[in-house]
């Protein structure tokens, strides 16, 4: 509870509480200061086909390399970026960024960028993407944009207008982490989503946890039937490949094939994959 402490301000109570607020302030304050210095900058992870290891894409996963705290990984200050408000600048600045990278790939591969709700509900979502679009060059159809389901619970008739505004100019949608929020199915029913991604905490356990082979096997099934393509993400084992192969996956994403990595890096390691593939390159 506050109590009053006089000059116009409040103390708070000591404990644990009193240091993470403080430790969020401070880290709110550091982001304001990461977007002007150009302290974030995006991972690129490759998405694969399953069955002919043509890179069809990469996700952009936001890093932030603080001069204070070192490099930071999305887990951490996503929250508070989200909870500031902060995330509508900083997805201004991943579109953006995203986009501009994607134009140096080949013309086959399109380019993931997730966002956060708060994107649609005070941020213009519609603007933002088209002026990406239009300042890189890049086409729609190279672009696509991954809704969480809590996402879609939040404003569910603010995000299909938006949704359906930016199909109409050719940017696909996934639901990500799918299985994990509350709103799978209703969603799919509503919203002319592309892709499907099946979340980690299932794919790490397919080889081993009956339970989780059989929600993999059931999310494929579901997919199919509603004529989506499948991803798995988070898969780090060959054997996790087969077993995903054999029950009617389509792409995976996952430190088996590679780590999220520096733009540059991914231009690198592109040619070796694209030209082991059996289908060749371009
Ligand atoms: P996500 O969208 O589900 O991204 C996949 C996460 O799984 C990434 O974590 C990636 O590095 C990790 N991953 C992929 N393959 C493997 C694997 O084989 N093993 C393991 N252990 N991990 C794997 P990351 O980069 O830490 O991002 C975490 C989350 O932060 C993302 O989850 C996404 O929800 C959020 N995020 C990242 N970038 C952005 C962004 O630009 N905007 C917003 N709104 N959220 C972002
Ligand atoms: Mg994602
Ligand atoms: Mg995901
Ligand atoms: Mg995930």
């Amino acid at each position: 509870a506050a109590k009053s402490a006089g000059r116009g301000g409040y103390r708070f109570a000591g404990g644990p509480l009193d240091r993470m607020s403080r430790e969020r302030l401070a880290m709110e304050q550091g982001m304001r200061e990461a977007l002007r210095q150009g302290e974030f900058w995006l991972a690129y992870q490759p998405q694969l086909d399953l069955h002919d290891g043509h890179v069809l894409g990469a996700e952009a996963l936001l890093r932030w390399r603080s001069p204070s705290m070192g490099e930071l990984s999305p887990g951490r200050f996503i929250p508070v970026a989200e909870e500031s408000g902060l995330i509508v600048p900083i997805g201004v600045y991943v579109l953006e960024q995203a986009c501009r990278d994607a134009c140096a790939w080949p013309e086959t591969m399109a380019v993931a960028v997730n966002l956060s709700a708060l994107q649609f509900a005070s941020g213009d979502i519609v603007a933002t993407v088209e002026a990406a679009l239009a300042a890189s060059g890049l086409p729609a159809q190279r672009l696509e944009l991954e809704l969480t389901e809590s996402l879609l619970l939040s404003d569910a008739a603010t995000v299909a207008a938006a949704v359906e505004r930016l199909r109409a100019l050719g940017v696909r949608f996934s639901i990500d982490d799918f299985g994990t929020g509350y709103s799978s199915l209703t969603a799919l029913r509503r919203l002319a989503v592309s892709r499907l991604k099946i979340d980690r905490s299932f794919v790490m356990g397919i080889l081993d946890e009956r339970e989780d082979r059989a929600i993999v096997e059931a999310v494929i099934q579901l997919g199919r039937g509603l004529g989506l393509r499948i991803i798995a993400e988070g898969a780090e084992q060959p054997e996790q490949l087969e077993l995903l192969r054999e029950l009617g996956c389509d792409e995976v994403q996952g430190y088996v094939f590679a780590r999220p990595m520096p733009a540059a890096a991914l231009l690198e390691w592109l040619p070796q994959v694209v030209n082991a593939s059996p289908s060749g390159s371009r």
